[in-house]
């Protein structure tokens, strides 16, 4: 039914019915990771409760057309996101209480466009500052790097230390100068999965005078469950004094479809210098709480739908089987020789390193997607090795005593393969490139002996990861930055 030469075409010259369209669309997701099934630890975010997708995807469609560009104009939506904010607030630390704080916040699109807007507001509320500046630990995520670069303001790395895997709140400190208008905070990181201390941060941020944002992307809709089921979970939210804004997905552990986030503020006056508002045009007076205009209500809708189907019970009980799951992967690769866990789960992340040098760690992560089990391999930074991350969700709970022998069978495999040698004229490149002299020959050539490009990333084609992983993980992370946009450049070309 599909032959391969149309189905890479959007615009045929006569349209084609709505059935072989949609039996196209499910030709393509051949060669896509699974979604669901509990065995893909990155990406996805799934709680393998019969039909919520169907009604995630009904809700979705209801709304896909409204646009949030006019709160007015489309009422259900303002009522959704409001419900979607009061939800997000009651689980942080806001809500009706007399001693509660008055919070406020606005649904965006991502953790990312959270952050840049948390980001945004703390700049624009500091006019008196030209030179803005933020303190950021190392560990928190890249997407305080990307605000900085978007909004030009300078971003101060705090290290952390190499053994908590956190900054100390000394290290903050010493990052924080006059200018700095934000110092972020990850509750819990996402590389690693341990909570900063936030109450420390928080203090000396208000001490500065400057802003303090928890990065509660990952962690904001399972530590508060996590908690309530006797995990100790120390402060992070606005119990916290100091604490001046939070950001949660809700496309990550409130298992909503993807596009939507949160992000909370202490007082309806510290969100105002989030907002653009714009009348000296002649068309629409335009006022954008977040970074898009038009916006779809689709996945606002679905969020809503997800949020009131789970309910606070449904969470919970999700949160339980999660926990389960983080303890028996966490136990098989405590059980595993040559393996050793970079932190002590205390969130839904599981995150291990090689002790052996004879196991590559790039290598065992191969072996594991041959076997099924697909995994996230973080390159060396710093003082920090290489390490394979898990995202843990609830679907991963049934899956998790297939994993132990899979994992030691991955390792024995890992080992008889020995190391990834790079082959001798890729390690030169990597060790003497800098990026200035990357030539786009010579990045064709590189991609050409990877393996990499168009012809590598069609369905089913599966990248070398182990030799891509090994040549970015030799290279300073400058060049890292350069090769990857190359690359993904040569994966998005049009076509025709
Ligand atoms: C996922 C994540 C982000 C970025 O969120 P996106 O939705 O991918 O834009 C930011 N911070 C943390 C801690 C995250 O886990």
């Amino acid at each position: 039914m599909n032959d391969d030469e149309d189905i890479g075409r959007a615009l045929p010259e006569r349209g084609l019915p709505a059935e072989r369209v949609l039996g196209d669309v499910r030709a393509l997701r051949k060669g896509d990771r699974p979604t669901h099934g509990g065995r893909l630890f990155a990406y996805v975010y799934d709680p393998a409760v019969p039909g919520l997708d169907e009604l995630a995807a009904a809700a979705h469609a209801e709304c896909a057309h409204v646009n949030g560009l006019d709160p007015t104009a489309f009422p259900s939506l303002l009522a959704m996101e409001n419900a979607l904010v009061g939800a997000a607030s009651r689980l942080l630390g806001g809500g009706t209480g007399t001693t509660a704080p008055d919070v406020v916040g606005s649904v965006t699109s991502g953790g990312t466009e959270s952050l840049i807007l948390a980001v945004k507001a703390a700049r624009d509320a500091r006019p008196d500052i030209t030179a803005p500046r933020i303190a950021v630990p190392v560990t928190a995520h890249a997407a305080f790097a990307k605000a900085a670069h978007y909004l030009r303001v300078t971003l101060d790395p705090v290290p952390v230390d190499p053994v908590t895997l956190r900054p100390s709140v000394a290290a903050v400190a010493a990052a924080v100068v006059p200018d700095t208008v934000l110092v972020a905070c990850s509750a819990p990181s996402y590389a690693h999965g341990v909570v900063d201390p936030v109450a420390g941060i928080a203090s000396v941020a208000a001490e500065a005078g400057a802003r303090c944002h928890v990065d509660a992307c990952f962690g904001g809709w399972t530590l508060p469950w996590l908690r309530r089921l006797g995990v100790p979970v120390p402060p992070f939210d606005f119990a916290v004094a100091g604490v001046t804004s939070i950001s949660v997905d809700l496309h990550k552990y409130a298992y909503a479809p993807k596009g939507v986030s949160v992000l909370l503020h202490r007082e309806p006056a510290l969100r105002a210098p989030q907002f653009f508002a714009y009348a000296d045009w002649p068309g629409y007076t335009m006022v954008n709480p977040v970074i898009a205009s038009t916006r779809s209500g689709g996945p606002i809708a679905a969020a809503y739908a997800t949020l009131r189907h789970l309910g606070e019970d449904g969470y919970l009980r999700l949160a339980a089987a999660t926990r389960d799951a983080v303890a028996g992967l966490a136990d098989a690769v405590g059980g595993t020789g040559g393996l050793r866990l970079l932190a002590e789960p205390e969130s839904t992340v599981v995150c291990f390193t090689s002790t052996d040098p004879g196991l590559d760690l790039f290598v065992l992560v191969d072996e594991l997607t041959a076997r099924g089990w697909h995994t996230q391999p973080q390159l060396a930074y710093g003082d920090l090795p290489a390490s394979v991350h898990l995202t843990v969700t609830a679907a991963v709970a049934p899956r998790v005593a297939e994993f132990g022998p899979d994992l030691a069978a991955a390792v024995a495999a890992a080992r008889a393969a020995g190391p990834v040698g790079l082959p001798a004229e890729l390690a030169a490149l990597a060790a003497a490139l800098t990026p200035d002299a990357l030539t786009p020959e010579l990045v064709a050539g590189l991609a050409a002996a990877l393996g990499l490009g168009p012809a590598a990333a069609g369905p089913g084609g599966s990248a070398p990861g182990a030799i891509v992983n090994t040549l970015l993980d030799a290279a300073p992370p400058a060049l890292r930055e350069r090769l990857l946009v190359e690359f993904v450049g040569l994966l998005q070309r049009p076509t025709y």
